[in-house]
C-alpha cells in the first residue's frame, strides 16, 4: 500500500438542490469520521462555494472537471486558477462519464491534469477499463493507455491521487472483487515504479471506485494496495458515507 493517508472522495456528480446539499453537509458535519483518513467531496460548480463556507474543515473540497488551459475566452469552462481562488483544492479528473460522454480523450485528461497542478490544484486522476474491454483483454492496454496520458504530463505525482473505477462497476451495483481490486492497484504501483519511480511508486494513492458502499467497503479496504474510495451513489449519504470513510479504521 502506499504510505500516504487513507483516502476517500465522495464525487457527488450532477446531483443535488441547495435543499439536499445543505442536509447532507449538516449529515456529514455531525459524522463521526476518523482523523486516519483524508476525505474530500466533490458538489457540483454552483454548489462549491456554499460547501467550502458551511462544511467542517475535517473535509477537503473537490470540483469535478476543470479547463485545460487559463482563464479566458472558453465559454461555459472554469479554469483551475478560478477554483484556487475560491479555496478549493482539489479537482477530479478524467473520470468515465466524462471520457465516454464528452469524449475525453487520454493526452487531453493528462494536459488538463498538468494544467490544474500548475495551478496548485490536488488532482484525482480517473482511469478504468469497460467490460467490453476486460473480456477480450484489452485491459491492461487500456490502462496503460490512461495512465500513460497523465504520466506524460504531469512532472510532480505528489499531489495526484489515482483513482481506479472499472467502467462496469461504476453506479452498477456490482462492485470487483476485492482480488480483482487489489489484482488491479497492483499492476497500477508497478506500472508507476517501472515508468515513473520507485518514490512515485510507493507514496502514490490508487483508491478505488464502483459501486464501493457501506457494506462492501471493509472487505476492500483490507486489500494490500486499495489506498481509499471514490465514492458515487453512497456518498450522498452522509452516514454510508461515514462508515467508507473509516473502513480501514
Ligand atoms: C463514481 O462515479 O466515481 C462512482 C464510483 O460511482 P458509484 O459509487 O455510484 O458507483
Amino acid at each position: 500500500g502506499s504510505t500516504g493517508k487513507f483516502f476517500v472522495g465522495g464525487n457527488w456528480k450532477a446531483n443535488g438542490t441547495k435543499e439536499s446539499v445543505s442536509k447532507l453537509v449538516s449529515g456529514l458535519n455531525s459524522a463521526e469520521i476518523t482523523s486516519d483518513v483524508e476525505v474530500i467531496v466533490a458538489p457540483i460548480f454552483l454548489h462549491l462555494p456554499y460547501v467550502v463556507d458551511h462544511i467542517d474543515s475535517r473535509y477537503q473540497v473537490s470540483a469535478q472537471n476543470c479547463w485545460v488551459g487559463r482563464a479566458g475566452a472558453y465559454t461555459g469552462e472554469i479554469a483551475p486558477e478560478q477554483l484556487a481562488d475560491m479555496s478549493i483544492p482539489w479537482v477530479i479528473l478524467g473520470h468515465s462519464e466524462r471520457r465516454s460522454l464528452l469524449k475525453e480523450s487520454n493526452d487531453f485528461v493528462g494536459a488538463k491534469a498538468a494544467n490544474a497542478l500548475a495551478h496548485g490544484l490536488k488532482v484525482i486522476a480517473c482511469i478504468g477499463e469497460t467490460l467490453e474491454q476486460r473480456e477480450s483483454g484489452q485491459m491492461y492496454d487500456v490502462l496503460e493507455g490512461q495512465l500513460k496520458g497523465v504520466a506524460d504530463s504531469v512532472s510532480s505525482w505528489e499531489d495526484v491521487v489515482v483513482a481506479y473505477e472499472p467502467v462496469w462497476a461504476i453506479g452498477t451495483g456490482k462492485v470487483a472483487t476485492p482480488e480483482q481490486a487489489q489484482e488491479v492497484h497492483a499492476y497500477i504501483r508497478k506500472w508507476l515504479g517501472d515508468k515513473v519511480s520507485q518514490d512515485v511508486s510507493s507514496a502514490t494513492r490508487i483508491i478505488y471506485g464502483g459501486s464501493v458502499n457501506d457494506q462492501n467497503a471493509a472487505e476492500l479496504a483490507n486489500k494490500e494496495d486499495v489506498d481509499g474510495f471514490l465514492v458515487g451513489g453512497a456518498s450522498l449519504k452522509a452516514d454510508a458515507f461515514a462508515t467508507i470513510c473509516n473502513a480501514r479504521a
